[in-house]
């Protein structure tokens, strides 16, 4: 297959190609780099069933060629991302996501959306399940994110319904791996940062709010079969092995080996009190369930920071431990 896959030169993006060009396919990746780096593809240079195209995808562009499935996860992830381009956020679900189904269209190829637990907003029905309309809060400071997504799942449906483009959408839960952005905010890498440099975690609020965690490898095999299945409704992807933050905090100690203390510091605006994906779709359509445990998930990504680590240490100084100052 010849694949178009937007994001490509972001954290899930770079893995999913991986595992198209490990299937055998032809990728065609675009990025801006707004959030990205070109250092997520560097391995693939030199690989001729690769071409990397810079691309801002919310301006409307021409693919040469046949292209059998398009592949949208461009957009910024991380709360501190994309509250700093709000904008582009929007922008990049709306008009992004426009023009990479009008490429899809123009093609005949199917198309998958990256869409998000966000959807769901601050939940009040737990575990979320597909059938759960959410609760968003259309004008706070998650909005240009939540709304952004929620549209690019309309515009979605709306090509599926009216064009019959064969759509898939997925929606989401917290990923986690080698190559997210040590700085980027998330949990995750924030975490692990300061642990590693037995800095003190920074808890949010008092730590009792819950995320589910999957390891990317997992995430990129759901993605793979939604890909190629008939579903045109969303589906959920995470693990849901659902833990406090606090609960979260205690593992990566455990697991880094660090004596960080704990710091709390203010529980950001609307930030969602509970997450775990009831997977039962995934499961009944795609055969799918994370494979990788948290141990198991943490032990490379801690090894891969580690490895970033000793490769510059002095850019770590640069990185700026994340605190409630990401807003
Ligand atoms: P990321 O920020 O690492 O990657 C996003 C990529 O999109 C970046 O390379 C960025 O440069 C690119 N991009 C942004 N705007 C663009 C534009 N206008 N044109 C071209 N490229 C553009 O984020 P990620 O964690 O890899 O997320 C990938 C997708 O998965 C996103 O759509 C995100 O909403 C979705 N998602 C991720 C998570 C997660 O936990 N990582 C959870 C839910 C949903
Ligand atoms: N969080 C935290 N400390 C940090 C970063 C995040 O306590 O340094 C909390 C955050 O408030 C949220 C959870 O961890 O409750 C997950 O945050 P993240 O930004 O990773 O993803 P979200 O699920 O909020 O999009």
């Amino acid at each position: 297959m010849r694949v178009v896959v937007s994001g490509a030169a972001g954290f899930i993006g770079s893995h999913f190609c991986d595992r198209l060009l490990a299937e055998g396919h032809e990728v065609i990746a675009l990025d801006n780099f707004l959030t990205g780096s070109e250092r997520n593809l560097s391995h693939l240079d030199g690989d001729g069933r690769f071409r990397f195209v810079w691309q801002d995808i919310t301006v409307p562009f021409q693919v040469a060629g046949d292209v059998d499935t398009v592949v949208n996860l461009a957009s910024p992830a991380s709360p501190k991302d994309y509250m700093e381009h709000p904008i582009e956020t929007l922008d990049v679900g709306s008009a992004g996501t426009r023009n990479m189904l009008e490429l899809a269209l123009e093609k005949g190829a199917s198309f998958l959306l990256s869409s998000t637990s966000e959807c769901y907003g601050d939940p009040l029905v737990h575990p979320q399940a597909e059938t759960y309309w959410g609760n968003v809060n259309p004008v706070g400071p998650r909005s240009c994110y939540d709304e952004s997504k929620r549209f690019a799942e309309a515009l979605t449906m709306a090509y599926h319904r009216r064009h019959d483009v064969r759509t898939n959408i997925a929606r989401i839960f917290n990923t986690y791996g080698p190559r997210m952005k040590l700085d980027d905010g998330r949990v995750v890498p924030a975490f692990l940062d300061q642990a590693l440099r037995g800095e003190p975690l920074t808890v949010f609020g008092d730590g009792s709010q819950t995320r589910s965690f999957c390891y990317v490898s997992d995430l990129v095999d759901g993605l793979y079969r939604l890909m190629q299945s008939e579903e045109r409704l969303p589906v959920n992807l995470g693990n849901p092995l659902e833990m406090t933050i606090l609960q979260f905090a205690e593992h990566i100690r455990e697991r880094t080996g660090s004596s960080s203390e704990v710091r709390y510091h203010p529980l950001p605006e609307d930030d969602p009190r509970q997450r775990k994906p009831d997977i039962s779709r995934a499961r009944r359509i795609l055969g799918w369930e994370p494979q990788i445990s948290l141990d198991e998930g943490l032990r490379y990504t801690i090894a891969y920071f580690q490895g970033l680590m000793k490769k510059s240490p002095e850019s770590l100084s640069e990185v700026k431990p994340s605190g409630p100052g990401r807003k």
